[in-house]
């Protein structure tokens, strides 16, 4: 039987988007529902503002539904991080991979070639 710490040690590295799933824009403040379990987050005022009109509350990744967020202030440090990276380079596409060591591995022409970054960590110094 794998347990939960074996389960995380066996992940290398996860796909993620800057964008929110929703309006397909920049994540302004990155959350996600008090029950959900993925890393992904989405915009708070675009999942307000839609559900506003459409009344579901349910998370745009998983489906739960929810009325609480939680703020994730990796996520934001992972995309301030990540849009230097766009500024630098125009090519980079917005989905790019997190590596287990928090390395940044970006996507370029369609998935075809990437660059890793140690940025998380190593800041400003980019
Ligand atoms: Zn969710």
């Amino acid at each position: 039987m794998i347990d939960k710490q074996e389960e995380m040690n066996s992940i290398e590295q996860v796909l993620l988007n800057s964008v929110c799933p929703i309006t397909m824009c920049p994540i302004g403040e990155a959350v996600r529902g008090e029950h959900c379990t993925h890393l992904q987050c989405f915009d708070l005022q675009s999942f307000v503002s839609i559900n506003a009109k459409h009344k579901r509350w349910q998370c745009p990744i998983c489906n739960k539904r929810t009325l609480i967020f939680n703020r994730d202030l990796f996520f934001t440090d992972l995309l301030k991080g990540f849009m230097r990276l766009q500024d630098i380079d125009a090519q980079v596409e917005d989905k790019f991979y997190l590596e287990y060591n928090l390395n940044i591995k970006t996507l370029r022409e369609r998935g075809k070639y990437h660059d890793r970054y140690r940025m998380i960590l190593e800041g400003d110094k980019l």
